[in-house]
């Protein structure tokens, strides 16, 4: 098997589920008991919640740890727009965000709020001119995720930070994608609010955070105990929490060499699809995107049918966000970066690991090309197309 689908979610590092398995069957008290027994579990929460802050230039009580990507996305967005409805009920965020962020947005805009969808260029980086005239006096927050999960393309964060600080408005990002892959730093960047998820960096699923500079004031998500500073209720998942430091303090420590391993890899895949699959182009920003991810469309074939027949060849990739896939609407971030609806469907994701070998990818490459061309053999729209170029050529 090889498995390209790292965007959807990785495998969990040996030495992370290492770190975890006292936390099951041994170490299992309730860290918030006051015995002796529970004084490890506290700890070991404590210290990821160190890990995980250390990565991105937060403190430690900046931290709130969740269920993941989604309830951090959720809870960012509605708890700072209910927090600043005196102050205004506009929300600024971009087309090409997460459903977990879209379709809380969709939420507000059902409840009194409005919402302002800004426009991405062709290679999917979010207009910052747009951005900035969008800009009311009762906008409270901007919400515009670091990296897009299908097109891989890193948003100018730094610019969007400065223009919601100068405008005293609260940034939160989706870094779902870019937390433990590529540098982040909350104060450098000015932000607010951010969500990360760990089993997109080699942690269990089911556990991420969501940072909360230190006086945004917002409400719980989830109200009950007093856990997390009694802003998210609930018995911590300790073992979760466990997995989750152990796989910041892992991307720590190697993600300089796995960002030059895997971008390397990234761009051979890249430059061998494109010279070798005619009609094929690349999706997503050239240079500015995840190092491990890499977005194609092929003219005149259908995503799910690539899919289907890359399957039957052991090699698993998606069309897009795991999340959608399964129903038949083209990605709306293909849209919004202006593919026309046939092309939007299309779309094949290729995303990588550290553990991905350049024979994964030689093996990937040549599958391609032979399910491409076989599929493009029984298209009639392609026969039709080549018979034009033909007739084209003769002509000139
Ligand atoms: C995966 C993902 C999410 C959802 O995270 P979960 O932990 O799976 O809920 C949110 N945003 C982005 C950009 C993602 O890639």
């Amino acid at each position: 098997m090889i498995y390209l689908d790292n965007a959807a979610t990785t495998r969990v590092s040996a030495e992370v589920f290492e770190a975890m398995k006292p936390y099951f069957c041994e170490q299992y008290a309730n860290p918030s008991s006051i015995y002796s027994f529970a004084g490890s579990a506290a700890k070991a929460v404590d210290e990821a919640r160190r890990r995980t802050a250390a990565l991105i230039g937060a403190q430690p009580n900046e931290i709130y740890f969740t269920s993941g990507g989604s309830e951090s996305d959720n809870w960012a967005v509605k708890a700072a727009a209910e927090a600043l409805e005196r102050k205004g009920k506009h929300i600024i965020t971009s087309r090409i965000e997460h459903h977990a962020v879209l379709h809380t947005c969709q939420y507000l805009e059902k409840h009194g709020y409005e919402v302002t969808y800004v426009s991405v260029d062709e290679n999917g980086v979010v207009k910052l001119d747009e951005l900035e005239a969008a800009i009311r006096p009762d906008t409270t927050l901007i919400s515009i995720m670091a990296a897009n999960n299908e097109i891989g393309t890193i948003q100018p964060l730094k610019e969007i930070g400065a223009l919601a600080s100068k405008n005293g408005i609260l940034f939160h990002t989706d870094a779902v994608q870019a937390y433990g892959h590529i540098p982040l730093d909350v104060e450098r960047l000015h932000i607010d609010l951010l969500s990360a998820s760990s089993h997109k960096f080699h942690g269990p699923k089911g556990v991420g955070f969501l940072y909360i500079r230190k006086g945004v004031r917002m409400g719980s998500f989830l109200h009950g105990g007093a856990q997390e500073r009694a802003r998210r209720a609930g018995t911590h998942n300790t073992p979760g929490i466990v997995g989750l430091g152990a796989a910041a303090a892992r991307a720590a420590a190697q993600m300089e060499e796995t960002i030059e391993k895997e971008t390397k890899l990234r761009d051979y895949l890249i430059k061998r699809v494109l010279d070798e699959v005619p009609y094929s182009r690349l999706n997503g920003h050239p240079s500015k995107r995840l190092p491990n991810n890499a977005n194609f469309c092929f003219r005149f074939i259908e995503g799910e049918s690539l899919l289907i027949l890359l399957d039957q060849k052991g090699i698993c990739a998606s069309s897009g966000s795991a999340c959608t896939s399964g129903s038949l609407d083209p990605s709306h971030v293909l849209l919004a970066i202006g593919l026309p609806h046939e092309i939007a469907h299309g779309s094949l994701r290729l995303t990588l690991s550290e553990e991905t070998t350049r024979e994964d990818i030689d093996v990937t490459v040549e599958a391609i090309k032979s399910i491409v061309e076989r599929l493009r053999s029984m298209s009639p729209l392609y026969e039709d197309f080549v018979k034009a170029q033909r007739e084209h050529g003769a002509q000139e």
